[in-house]
Order: C-alpha cells, then structure tokens, then sequence
C-alpha cells in the first residue's frame, strides 16, 4: 500500500508508481477516500528491491506492507501446523525444558556429569553444554573443541539430546557429526547471515533443532522472525525462537527482560517459543521468576542455565546457573503456571 505525502499522486507520479511495480509483476489499485487516496499494490509485493525503489520516491510517505515478508515462517504459511519434537516432547504440547551448563570445563568434566544427570532429574528435555564459547573478552576462556566428547556421553548416559552453540561452519560440521540434536545460534551471531545461511544448508536433510537466540541489541520482531526465514529456506523449519533479553539492560539485569515479546512473536509465526530467562536476567536469584513469567506470556518452553556447585562453575555459572534442587522447584511451578494457562478461557 503506496501512502503518498499529497493527499493524492499526480497523474505523472502514478505514472512513475506504475512503472516500477509493473518492472516486478506488480499492478496499482487507487482507493479513493473522502479526503486522501492510497494505492494499492496488486500482486506478490514481498521484492524488496521493489519497495526500496518506491520508499525512495521524494512525494512518498510511507509503504505499508500486506503481505508478510516470510514466506515460511508465517503464522498463515504451509507450514504453521509443522510441529517439532524433541526429548520425548513435541513443543507446543507440552511445556519443553533446556537445562545444564553455561560452559563445559574441560578441566572438570565430572561436573558436566552430575550436572547431566541432576537436570534430568530434575525434568529437563533437552541437555545444554557450551563447548565453543562466545566472549565478550578475547582473553576470556573461548570454550574446548575437546568438551564435545564431554558433551556426548553425557548425552548416552542421560538419554537426553543436547544443545550447544556453533560460531562457524567448523563448529557446525563436528557438533553435526557428533551427533548434536540442536544445535544453539548465539545473540552475537542472531544476524550473522553467512552463518544462518550455512546452519540452514547443514542441516537441510536431517532432522536437527536449530534454537535461534534473539539477537543483543532490542531488534525488531520481524528481524527476529527473519533470521528464522533464513535457516527455514534450506529445507529444514525446525526452528525455535529464543527471547533472552536484549540490551540496553535494565538497571540490575543483565539484560532487558524481553518474554514480554512471546505473544507478540505467536501471531506473526507458527514457531515455538522457548525463553532463556539466564542470560535475561543473569543472575541466579532473578531466574525462576524470569521463568514463571514467560510461561505465563505464552513460551512453549525455557532454557535455564544449571549446575550442580555453581560456584566451581566457569563462563556464566557461578553467577547465573540455578542448582538442582531450584531448577526442580521452577520446573514443577512453571508446568502449573502452563496447566493453569491451557486450562483458561482463551488459554494459548
Ligand atoms: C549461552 O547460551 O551461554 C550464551 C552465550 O547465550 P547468548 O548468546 O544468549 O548470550
Ligand atoms: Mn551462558
């Protein structure tokens, strides 16, 4: 939809208009109101070359967009009753927990152990472990490629798939040929369109889970909902949205609380929603109320950080990882917080 800054073209400059959205298929349809006319683009409108080319014109206000941008991961798309399942869970059915160690310590893996077995005890789905590390510091501790064979039998011990976070195609190559189920793409890397492009061509023909973290800065949703296009063009919609918070922080979080977004997020797009309340909020005592909330704004599942001596942990844990006692406890309210949610009038 064409809104002109006039109340009305001119017949040169809807000349002009129809020349360029004829050059892409495309038609105009004036709607004539009381006092102002729109015009209507008739036909696919999605080019962006197209728009940019109108947007441009010196006696346009704006264009307002009908059809969505995402062919794939639109809510109204072929594929909104796709449903993904993961950890003995299809997401959407029931509420899908992510939980274990910010970072592996290849010094102590015996930790990841414990970690593997308290977290599925305590209810968890789906085994987290960051082998390849994203840091703000360079000379900070940037993960092991060795902490993937940490990673993996703890998997066979537990039974539980795993997640981790893959930087390049390297790393996506051997998480893939370790046999990773889902494999995580960090805030740093939530636009990094060479790396979506490669996670979405890797993991076209398989079966994997790719969770998408919303990127650091406070984008907007369609940003968000387009770095999943991105991936999904490969082949493969397994796809997860992942709020977990956004920057500038909110005085005394780490971040700024973003699980607000999660209902927004479900009517543009068909893909579960699974929040990470951690890096949300960053600090342990904050985390289980980060959590309840997004269960009650509507997430299909969370992703907590957790560790069984958070204290000995490295990366985030010492600050952020819940023990297991308290991932327990949060899991138990957040499933009643999800049952109370399904049960309502209108529940989602
Ligand atoms: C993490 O999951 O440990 C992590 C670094 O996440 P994010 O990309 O959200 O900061
Ligand atoms: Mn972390």
């Amino acid at each position: 939809m064409i809104l002109p800054k006039s109340n009305h073209l001119t017949p040169e400059q809807v000349a002009e208009v129809t020349a360029i959205v004829g050059g892409f298929g495309c038609q105009i349809q004036p709607i004539i109101g009381a006092v102002r006319t729109i015009y209507a683009i008739v036909g696919d409108e999605r080019d962006e070359l197209m728009i940019n080319r109108l947007e441009g014109l010196p006696y346009v206000e704006r264009i307002d967009r009908i059809q969505s941008p995402f062919k794939l991961m639109d809510r109204r798309s072929d594929l909104a009753s796709h449903r993904i399942r993961i950890g003995g869970v299809t997401l959407g059915e029931e509420l899908a927990v992510i939980a274990g160690q910010c970072t592996i310590d290849p010094k102590n893996p015996g930790y990841f152990m414990e970690t593997a077995a308290a977290v599925k005890e305590a209810g968890a789905h789906i085994l987290r472990g960051g082998v390849w590390k994203p840091r703000t510091n360079p000379y900070a501790f940037q993960g092991d490629a060795k902490s993937i064979d940490v990673l993996m039998e703890a998997s066979r011990q537990t039974g539980l798939p795993v997640d981790t976070e893959v930087m390049d195609e390297h790393q996506v190559r051997v998480a893939l040929d370790a046999g990773v189920q889902m494999l995580q793409v960090g805030a740093r890397n939530a636009l990094n369109y060479s790396l979506l492009r490669t996670i979405g061509r890797a993991v076209a023909k398989r079966d994997t889970v790719v969770l998408l973290k919303r990127s650091l800065h406070m984008g907007s949703l369609n940003e968000f909902i387009s770095a999943a296009e991105y991936i999904a063009s490969f082949g493969n919609p397994n796809i997860v949205l992942c709020p977990r918070g956004t920057s500038p922080a909110l005085d005394g979080y780490r971040n700024h609380p973003d699980e607000s977004i999660t209902p927004l997020l479900k009517e543009k797009t068909w893909a579960p929603v699974v929040v990470d309340p951690s890096h949300s909020v960053g600090k342990s005592s904050y985390v289980p109320a980060c959590a309840l909330a997004a269960v009650a704004y509507g997430a299909d599942g969370l992703c907590i950080e957790a560790h069984v001596n958070p204290s000995q942990g490295i990366g985030d844990d010492p600050k952020q990882a819940l023990t297991p006692e308290v991932l327990a406890e949060t899991i138990a309210q957040a499933r009643q917080i999800w049952s109370l949610r399904h049960s309502a009038v209108g529940g989602v």
